[in-house]
């Protein structure tokens, strides 16, 4: 295994699958997690990089993004829910939580206190709607204490990359917009960390992922730079022990 980093984040390539991991998951005692690159395992292929996230075997429950607000627990279900949000309990027998991505941000929760948690896919879209927030929420309901949380902001399109127009300034509240070249760039990361910040998650145990995933050709898959046929980034979390 081989390990290059970068501040809180680093690389580490299992077998040929080359995965994104977040030290301060890594400190949160009770949760494994993983944020595929391009090589070896992406959504198409997720055994490889489950493998290599230190989760092999693990069913993973994914759902049907469709860039709105809604959250599900896994559950009995014969298809997959529409949401773009996974709640996960503190059973080390239960699935893991995935969220495909390729620009948009996978935002992982992890509280190591309750070893609940949650996987959320927050775009444009889902950032209007405030879905990680949401999340928060939710979790708040189940007795997680936000302050508790550790959260994990995964490669995603940044500032850098991200030029949008007005109606998304717009739908964002102007949240981690800047202008610039008479127009608009978005990082959503930042509009994301603002939001859990109102909703109560204590800033330092916000960390965000170093890498834009349209500037970094060779990492990782980019709906901006490649279009809608790119490949999709799968990021997971899964309770694995009492915390
Ligand atoms: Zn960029």
């Amino acid at each position: 295994m081989t390990q290059t980093g970068r501040g809180d984040w680093y690389l580490t390539e299992t077998d040929g699958a080359r995965l994104a991991r977040c030290g301060l998951l890594d400190d949160s005692r009770g949760f494994g997690h993983g944020f595929s690159s391009r090589d070896g395992g992406g959504a198409e292929n997720p055994d490889v990089f489950l493998a290599a996230a230190g989760l092999a075997g693990r069913p993973v429950c994914m759902a049907r993004q469709v860039h709105g607000a809604r959250l599900i627990s896994p559950g009995a279900v014969s298809e997959l829910p529409e949401a773009d949000g996974i709640l996960i309990g503190n059973n080390p027998e239960g699935p893991a939580a995935g969220i495909r991505t390729a620009d948009c941000v996978p935002v992982l929760l992890a509280d190591p206190v309750s070893g609940q948690g949650a996987v959320v896919h927050s775009g444009w879209k889902g950032t209007a709607a405030g879905i990680a927030p949401l999340a928060v929420g939710v979790l708040a309901g189940r007795g997680v204490i936000p302050s508790d949380l550790r959260a994990a902001l995964g490669p995603a399109i940044g500032g850098c990359c991200y030029q949008v127009g007005s109606e998304v300034v717009g739908a964002v509240g102007g949240a981690g917009v800047e202008p610039r070249g008479g127009g608009f760039r978005l990082d959503l990361r930042q509009a994301i960390r603002m939001q859990l910040e109102a909703a109560g998650v204590d800033p330092r145990r916000i960390s965000i992922a170093p890498w834009c995933t349209c500037c970094e050709k060779g990492l990782f898959f980019s709906w901006r730079r490649e279009g809608a046929g790119a490949g999709r980034m799968i990021s997971v979390l899964a309770a694995t022990g009492p915390p």
